[in-house]
């Protein structure tokens, strides 16, 4: 018996409770809406990845820093110069932390057929843009999951020396 008043009392109470919302409509509103805005903020911060860096005719990198997060990462390799690929063809090669740039890149000079890309050090590449010529641009995608720095150079031959950098992920 004691159960049922309890019951029917929980029952008049939340009735109760109920007209009151209809007639303040404020009070449900203010709750939710700002707990909600405050957790939003943190687990979805996956862009800001998107990276943009630009290569010219004097065989030179806008940058010789990028930073990104863990995760997908998109980059963006733009050749403002005006001369063709042929001559002065610029793409960007990310390789793998403990990679000997030197030993790569003699390989990568005989790599004339496949773009400069050493099929024989696939394994050692990250990731890479095609090769570009002036006015050309060039978007890849790629996913670095461990945290780390990571270099990058123009596999064009005699670029590497001018052309290269760092890329942290953190
Ligand atoms: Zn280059």
């Amino acid at each position: 018996m004691k159960k049922l008043i309890r019951f029917s009392v929980m029952a008049i109470v939340v009735a109760t409770m109920c007209i009151a919302c209809k007639g303040k409509s404020n009070n449900t509103e203010e709750i939710p809406v700002t707990e909600q805005a405050g957790n939003s903020d943190k687990p979805i911060s996956v862009t800001g990845n998107e990276l943009q860096i630009e290569s010219n005719d004097q065989m030179q990198y806008s940058t010789n820093e990028l930073k990104a997060h863990s995760g997908l990462i998109q980059l963006t390799l733009t050749h403002t110069g005006k001369m063709d690929k042929s001559v002065m063809g610029h793409n960007l090669v990310i390789l793998k932390p403990g990679t000997d740039i030197a030993a790569f890149t003699q390989k990568a000079v005989l790599a004339k057929d496949t773009d400069y890309i050493p099929g024989s050090e696939k394994e050692r590449i990250v990731a890479h843009t095609k090769l570009i010529g002036g006015g050309e641009s060039d978007t890849i995608e790629f996913t670095i999951s461990e945290p780390g720095t990571y270099e990058y150079i123009c596999s064009f031959p005699g670029h590497a020396a001018l052309m290269k950098g760092k890329l942290i992920v953190e």
